[in-house]
């Protein structure tokens, strides 16, 4: 008998690539998803495939499923600032309320869960590194509130569910990751920066671009999501690629990449954007073995073939 793994969001970026991973490592693999950031083209290959189930749902409400569940991926959440600035109510319910359906959800059937967590946790870090020991710096009613303090809420509400419970959960904090499959209008830097540099519009920077952030090819992220699960560790993670570059650099290299003619030009840096960002991933290396394997270039010219079809369609 095959395992069966529920992942929630899997119509959305990353959710999709695991959808694939699980797949292709024998799961049954349902998804539960209410597409309001997702969209079946992601998963579309998936339908007719005997192993898959889609159940359109938002998980914020109660949640059922019927028969054995092994494993709960709870991925299920706006992610980019844009989507969740636009749908703040939405991002506060499905990290809390969201949440908690699913650990329901997994007691009932005995299941272990992983949650997605992120790098946005530790706020606009004071420490440098970030490393799963800081605690953060989150402003609890800025703009960036809804979604830090909902993850951190599920976070809390994790553990709650393993102490009190002996529920089996995994948390993994998640650090910008990019890839095929990310929506061309989600408003994140790589895919504003890869569209605007393919149509030849300007560059946005916002502020002086000389804030960091360390970003991840989803492969590398989906494979130590893939070894957490089946590792036996509960405490929260870190994934993410340690290779830091500043948002001005970053845009520099995809406008060298496309061979664009695109200008940069400059507008407001958001109100608590975060001015550094790169993960402290030793626990991940010693814990799962896990480091990532794929260098930004490659990662990069990965992306943009799906970019450059993406943006002509
Ligand atoms: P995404 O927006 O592409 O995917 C999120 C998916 O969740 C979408 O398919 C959306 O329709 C679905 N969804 C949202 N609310 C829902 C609800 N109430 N019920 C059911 N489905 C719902 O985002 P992503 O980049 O793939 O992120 C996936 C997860 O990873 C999120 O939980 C996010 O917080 C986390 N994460 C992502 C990153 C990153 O760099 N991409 C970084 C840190 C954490
Ligand atoms: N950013 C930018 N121009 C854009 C989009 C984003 O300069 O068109 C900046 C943003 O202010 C942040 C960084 O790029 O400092 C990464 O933003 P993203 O939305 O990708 O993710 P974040 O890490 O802030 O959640």
């Amino acid at each position: 008998m095959s395992k069966t793994v529920l992942i929630t969001g899997g119509a959305g970026f990353i959710g999709s690539h695991l959808c694939d991973r699980f797949i292709e490592e024998g799961y049954t693999v349902y998804v539960m998803d209410n597409l309001i950031t997702g969209t079946l083209d992601n998963i579309e290959h998936l339908f007719g495939h005997p192993s898959f189930r889609f159940y359109h749902h938002d998980v914020s409400n109660f949640v059922h499923i019927p028969g054995p569940l092994d494993y709960i991926l709870h991925f299920a959440s706006p992610a980019s600032p844009i989507d969740y600035l636009k749908m703040p109510i939405q991002t506060l319910k499905v990290g809390s309320l969201g949440t908690h359906n699913l650990l329901g959800l997994a007691k009932s059937k005995g299941a272990r869960i992983l949650i997605a967590s992120t790098s946005e946790v530790y706020g606009d870090p004071e420490v440098h590194p970030q490393t799963e020991e800081y605690w953060g710096h989150v402003n609890p009613i800025g703009p960036r509130g809804v979604y830090d303090e909902a993850k951190r809420f599920q976070e809390a509400m994790t553990m709650a569910y393993h102490t009190y419970h002996g529920l089996e959960v995994r948390i993994v904090r998640i650090f910008n990751t990019y890839g095929p499959k990310m929506r061309l209008d989600d408003g994140r830097a790589l895919p504003n920066f890869m569209s605007q540099a393919l149509k030849g519009e300007d560059i946005t920077i916002y502020g002086d671009g000389s804030q960091t952030r360390s970003f991840c090819y989803v492969d590398d992220l989906v494979e130590g999501i893939y070894r957490l699960l089946l590792s036996d560790y509960s405490n929260p993670v870190n994934l993410g690629n340690p290779e830091e570059i500043t948002i001005l650099d970053f845009a520099k290299e995809l406008i060298a990449l496309t061979g664009s003619r695109s200008k940069i030009v400059y507008r407001p840096l958001p109100e608590n954007d975060p001015l550094r960002r790169k993960p402290d991933i030793t626990r991940a290396q010693e814990i799962l073995g896990w480091s990532p394997v794929i260098g930004r270039g490659a990662g990069l010219k990965k992306t943009l073939s799906y970019f450059e079809h993406a943006v002509k369609a």
